[in-house]
């Protein structure tokens, strides 16, 4: 093992970032993923306030612009496809729901990958399964599903809301991720007659259920959502035919354009599901392990905020690790002083919560209507604007340009 050697668990936006800033500083950096290859699918996500600084700090915003989708912003939708509300993008200076800079997330995914090449080493289609910090003080010795043990100086989850790292170094998931009472289904429906007129979408039923439709990058492609809200479920994470299942027989019933995106699920290759919870926790490091993204502080994509936190999680924690001259002890100190107030501010879930997205009833329903036809008009327009400038609201460090020294306990800078 080399002494500046970190393993990353999770290849998502959080992981790869993390890996570009790390390489950067001259740290060796390995990361494992559980899917064969750089995971595809999600509907946009916004590159906000300071999630945006670091894109741009990366140098990548020329590629990021090259792939953003156009979205002309959000309406609402009755059982019949009638508009009931728009909320076009530009009512918030490009900074509200649809954001000015909407990229995909399997491109953001890519395009971070591609920028860690070729010099990080990846593990796709494995999982860690052990992690011991008892036997060697100067090392982490990590198992694999499939790949030998081997030895890091240090070890990092970013591998998303129901990560194996905090299960394995911080204990059980019940206690740690809540769950907000809402789950979503997320995939590309490939339909040239479903036209959105460069709208996302988005229809309420009874019952908690939110049905949407973006439009994706490629001519035909629909990024579609099904959200619902239910009290814990029980089902198998790697059964997907039955996530499958789950969904349809609750949107059996739903009216606009429910039935044929419900039709194109069946079959889409990148179809995922996910219970929205949120992750809190008082350390995000425990001895020579450390959480980022959404294993450490996922705020819920109701906030829009998953992919800032992530993305400037990675930049403050490869910038600490890098400044403090291998003093990892101090780094998770400093990340965690920088990042506390921002992810809890990011945390703190838009009015109304899960039930002011997917109300029960009509009543609620034609509620939610009303309160975001006022949103975007004085002097509501400020509460929704709000949330969304919680994105800008940290001094990033300017961490300049630091050599990777061997990651040792408080060898420097205590
Ligand atoms: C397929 C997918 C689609 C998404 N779609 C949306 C969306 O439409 N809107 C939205 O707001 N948010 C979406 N998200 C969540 C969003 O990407 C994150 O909230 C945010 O970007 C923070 O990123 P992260 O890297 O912390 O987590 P994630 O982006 O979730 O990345 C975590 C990575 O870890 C990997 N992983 C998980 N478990 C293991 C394991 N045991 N071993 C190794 N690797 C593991 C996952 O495969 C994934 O690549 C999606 C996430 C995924 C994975």
């Amino acid at each position: 093992m080399k002494s500046n050697e970190i393993l990353v668990s999770g290849a998502g936006i959080a992981g790869t970032a993390l890996a570009y800033w790390l390489r950067k500083a001259g740290f060796a950096v390995t990361i494992v993923e559980r899917a064969p290859e750089p995971r595809p699918g999600g509907q946009t996500v916004d590159l906000r306030g300071a999630g945006r600084t670091v894109v741009e700090r990366m140098g990548l915003m020329d590629r990021v612009k090259a792939v953003t989708v156009d979205q002309r912003g959000l309406a609402l939708v009755d059982r019949k496809g009638r508009i009931t509300v728009r909320v076009p993008a530009d009512s918030f200076g490009g900074e509200g729901i649809v954001s000015e800079i909407e990229i995909l997330r399997g491109d953001l995914a890519r395009l971070l990958y591609e920028a860690t090449l070729p010099d990080t080493e990846y593990l796709f289609d494995d999982t860690i399964t052990g992690i011991d910090q008892e036997t060697d003080p100067e090392a982490v010795t990590v198992t694999f599903e499939k790949a030998p043990p081997r030895r890091f100086a240090l070890v990092v989850g970013a591998d998303g809301t129901h990560s194996v790292v905090r299960s394995l170094a911080f204990g059980a998931e019940r206690d740690l991720a809540h769950p907000i009472g809402l789950y979503t289904a997320w995939f590309t429906a490939l339909d040239d007659d479903l036209d959105l007129d460069g709208w996302y979408l988005m229809h309420n039923a009874p019952g908690g259920l939110v049905a949407s439709a973006r439009p994706g990058r490629l001519p035909g492609e629909v990024k579609a959502g099904f959200s619902f809200r239910s009290p814990p479920l029980t089902y198998d994470r790697r059964d997907v035919a039955a996530q499958r299942e789950i969904v349809a027989r609750r949107f059996a019933d739903v009216g606009w354009e429910a039935p044929r995106l419900l039709r194109a699920m069946r079959t889409a290759p990148d179809f995922f599901f996910e219970t929205m919870a949120q992750v809190r926790l008082d350390s995000w490091s425990r001895g020579r392990v450390a959480l980022l993204g959404d294993a450490g502080y996922c705020a819920t994509p109701l906030t829009g905020l998953g992919t800032s936190l992530a993305l400037v999680g990675a930049y403050v924690l490869a910038g600490e690790l890098a400044a403090a001259g291998g003093a990892y002890e101090t780094a998770f100190r400093r990340y965690d002083t920088v990042m506390r107030p921002y992810v809890t501010k990011a945390q703190e879930l838009p009015p109304g919560g899960a039930a002011g997205f997917a109300p029960t009833g009509r009543f609620g329903i034609r509620m939610r209507d009303l309160s975001m036809r006022a949103m975007t008009r004085r002097p509501m327009r400020a509460v929704l604007a709000a949330q969304f400038a919680k994105a800008g609201d940290i001094a990033l460090p300017d961490y300049g340009p630091a050599e990777a020294r061997p990651l040792g306990a408080a060898r420097t800078g205590r």
